[in-house]
């Protein structure tokens, strides 16, 4: 067992489980998108392992950006404020109007992040949006938002790996834990 497993209470999804489920999803986008070339954009750093397998699991043309938007620092619940790039289409590197925009999120959680990502995409004219999230914790839901598609619902526990981390540790585990609590309540 390597140093970062052994701090893990409990696996909620093996690796297997998510290659399997991140396929399926993939070929629902493919199959929903097939006329039209989707902009995926990954909010970081979340989601960018699962970003990185959904893209090989769709098999039409489609794009990728990236946008930095956090609400948790450093600590295992929301600060209850949304800190995202000013400039959106700069730091995305291409327009969005006219786009058919994907957003790709780890974990919908009280929704704060991303209807404050939502409602500055949509200012930008995309021709259509839609959100792609890995885990839905909907116990946790402050705004009235739902996932157009998503991977894995999860009870309010607070989870890492597969990209999604503590305190920036924890995101090359391959498959999706829960941490030990006395990990974060030292
Ligand atoms: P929201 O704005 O929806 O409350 O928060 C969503 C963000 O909070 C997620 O993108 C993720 O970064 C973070 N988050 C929510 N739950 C967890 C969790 O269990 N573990 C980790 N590491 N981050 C979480
Ligand atoms: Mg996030």
């Amino acid at each position: 067992m390597s140093k970062i497993d052994e701090n893990i209470g409990r696996v909620l999804f093996s690796e297997e489980q998510i290659r399997n489920r991140v396929l399926e999803i993939g070929k629902r986008i493919s199959e929903d998108y097939k006329d039209k070339e989707p902009l995926m954009i990954g909010i970081l750093k979340g989601s960018a392992v699962f970003m990185s397998d959904l893209l090989r699991a769709i098999d039409i043309p489609c794009r990728i950006a990236f946008l930095t938007a956090r609400s948790y620092g450093l600590n295992t619940t929301s600060s209850g404020k949304v800190n995202m790039d000013e400039d959106i289409e700069r730091a995305l590197g291409t327009k969005v109007e006219g786009e058919h925009i994907i957003i790709v999120e780890d974990i919908l959680d009280t929704a704060l992040t991303l209807s404050t990502v939502c409602e500055k995409i949509r200012e930008l004219k995309p021709a259509s949006l839609k959100v792609c999230t890995l885990m839905d914790k909907q116990v946790q839901r402050s705004i009235d938002f739902k996932a157009d598609y998503k991977c894995f619902d999860v009870e309010n526990e607070f989870v890492v790996g597969y990209g999604v981390d503590y305190a920036e540790n924890y995101r090359n585990l391959p498959y999706i834990g829960v941490l030990k609590p006395e990990i974060y309540s030292k």
